[in-house]
């Protein structure tokens, strides 16, 4: 039981103690708004339940994930070299085949694929 469940439970039993009047309109409207916050508890607890359920999936689905992450860059290392640019609108980290400068270029413009912001990349090979 949670803690909400059994604090409602707490009230509705020292409500009967004191033996409210159903008949008097305060006895009854406090009985109805026991009743409401007995549901409410319900419905939390249903809900925090469903959270963590779907958080539970969601770890699942992150492994998945990682998973198949290494495995795509994995392959893509067999091919060609990457460079990690984090994007400097967004923080968004891409990858950028390495090979990105032509001879002699010393920087070049990106389009981040997240923020659709360009910005320029030096490159680092060549020295102000
Ligand atoms: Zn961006």
């Amino acid at each position: 039981m949670s803690y909400l469940t059994e604090k409602v439970a707490y009230i509705r039993g020292k409500a009967d103690g004191m033996q409210i009047d159903e008949s008097t309109n305060e006895g009854n409207i406090i009985l109805e708004l026991i009743d409401l916050l007995s549901d409410f508890a319900e419905e939390i607890e249903e809900l925090n339940e469903e959270v963590g359920e779907i958080d539970e999936y969601l770890d699942i689905i992150d492994e998945d994930l990682d998973d198949l992450e290494d495995f795509v860059y994995e392959e893509d290392d067999l091919d060609y070299d990457y460079d990690e640019v984090e994007c400097p609108h967004c923080g968004e980290v891409m990858h950028v085949d390495s090979d990105i400068f032509e001879t002699g270029e010393c920087e070049k413009e990106l389009t981040c694929p997240n923020c659709n912001e360009t910005f320029i990349l030096d490159n680092d090979e060549c020295e102000e």
